[in-house]
């Protein structure tokens, strides 16, 4: 006999199945017992007629169940479960492999227990089912949303994770490299700028769930280390072109995966920057006409940002140049065509071609048009204050706009941060599998972690004790 899983056995009534799964529950009464038996489909009640084999069980033992599905008896209907109207009366029943006593309830919804806890003992946390379904949404998703480009002629096309370290805005990760004493390769901090080389080798359509590597400090609505993001990127587009693509894209999926969710307003409202500032005194509004409405979604575009921004402290150690200019968003992109003038006169009044995707006060993608003129490239290099040695970073960029590039631009929605926000959670951390902790620890493996002297001979990198 081959397994039935638990969501197929209110159609079995009357038949022999076998079911596996974990013990989530055991109740004496007297003699007879009921077991909760779950999988990851669902719960069933095992009857266990005389108590025998309930006997030598725990809560989250894995064990094979045999017997017949019966109706339960009317009173002891629950309407609440799935499988409320029916119970597996065992007739054999097998241990298959034993559990320690869990460190912390999994019945619960978790947010009570220590978290450091939670990422430790992660795998018993996910049997939780308020993770559970958060991790079986997100793969939903970015289903839906692989389905939904390529069907509108898009490429998924992978792109290195071991790459060059370039001043993009953030602290980089870097891994030595063996083969090259003493050179080092970073960790991406985002796809940026191979898709744009992609861009350029005219494959015109590219979009990747992609995982970013920013040595950052955690906050609730951004993890430490690495994030996922929908990379998307296309040629001869407007920004009109990408905002369409993303709004249709984002409505058909809440209808299919979310569809108590409302959307406050379609279109989504396009608001200036500046305007967002002066209304609402924020670049990211919380436009929902309710806030205490828990499927109220209230998107937002935010156009018509300064293409930079006075240059702080930070900024020139994330690798700006020292000038009196950064980047508002990153160096790629393409100023306003009615403000190029502008550059030479006054940059601080020149605005991007960058557009912000805004839900519930959280921003949660970003994008713009892209340079594609090298000389232009060069311009907002030097404005940034890109010295010489730190341009030459740049050369296969400025390299590949000498071979015909097309006009591009794209967006990079985030993709923990929307479930975060559409789930209702209060952290980034609820909606990934193995999240770090703020102490930057992946406590599950507990990385990072000493190597062997050996391994660092190999590399010549000597670690100095502070
Ligand atoms: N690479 C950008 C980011 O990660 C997004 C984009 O411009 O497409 O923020």
């Amino acid at each position: 006999m081959i397994r039935t899983l638990i969501k197929d056995t209110p159609s079995k009534t009357g038949q022999k199945v076998i079911v596996y799964g974990w013990v989530d529950s055991i109740r004496s009464h007297g003699k007879i017992a009921f077991i909760d038996l779950r999988d990851v489909t669902g719960v069933i009640q095992l009857v266990d007629l005389k108590g025998n084999f309930s006997k030598n069980l725990g809560n989250e033992f894995v064990v094979r169940a045999e017997g017949k599905i019966a109706n339960r008896p009317e009173k002891l209907k629950n309407p609440k479960l799935k499988t409320g109207q029916i119970e597996l009366v065992i007739e054999n029943l097998v241990v298959v492999s034993e559990s320690l006593e869990p460190p912390f309830p999994i019945d619960s919804e978790g947010y009570e227990i220590n978290e450091e806890s939670r990422t430790k003992f992660r795998y018993l946390d996910i049997r939780r089912k308020r993770i559970r379904n958060n991790l079986i949404t997100r793969s939903k998703v970015t289903n839906f949303i692989r389905n939904y480009l390529s069907g509108k002629g898009f490429y998924e096309i992978e792109t290195p994770i071991l790459t060059k370290t370039t001043p993009e805005g953030a602290r980089d990760f870097i891994v030595p490299s063996r083969l090259q004493k003493g050179k080092f390769y970073a960790l991406p901090q985002s796809p940026q700028q191979y898709k744009q080389l992609l861009m350029v080798a005219g494959l015109e359509r590219y979009f990747q769930i992609a995982r970013c590597f920013r040595d950052e400090d955690p906050r609730h609505d951004r993890a430490y280390g690495e994030f996922t993001q929908l990379d998307v990127e296309m040629s001869f587009v407007s920004q009109d072109d990408i905002l369409q693509l993303t709004e249709n894209l984002f409505t058909a999926l809440i209808g299919e995966i979310f569809p108590d969710k409302c959307i406050t307003e379609s279109p989504w409202p396009r608001i200036p920057h500046k305007t967002a500032k002066s209304i609402y005194g924020s670049d990211r509004p919380d436009l929902r006409k309710d806030k205490k409405d828990r499927n109220e979604l209230a998107f937002a575009w935010i156009i018509d940002f300064p293409l930079f921004n006075k240059q702080t402290k930070e900024d020139f150690f994330h690798g700006a140049g020292k000038s009196k200019f950064a980047p508002s968003h990153h160096m790629f992109t393409a100023p306003h065509p009615d403000d190029i003038k502008k550059l030479d006169q006054d940059p601080l009044k020149v605005r991007g071609l960058q557009h912000d995707l805004v839900l519930n006060g959280y921003e949660i993608g970003g994008g713009s048009i892209r340079i594609h003129d090298p000389k232009i490239q060069e311009k907002v290099f030097d404005l940034i204050g890109f010295t010489g040695e730190q341009k030459k970073q740049f050369t296969h960029l400025l390299t590949a706009f000498k071979y015909g590039v097309p006009p591009h631009g794209g967006i990079a929605p985030g993709i923990d941060r929307f479930l975060m926000v559409i789930l209702g959670e209060p952290s980034v951390r609820e909606v990934m599998a193995f999240p770090s902790l703020s102490s930057g620890t992946i406590s599950v493996m507990d990385a990072p972690s000493p190597v062997e002297p050996d391994q660092l001979k190999e590399l010549a990198i000597k670690v100095e004790k502070d």
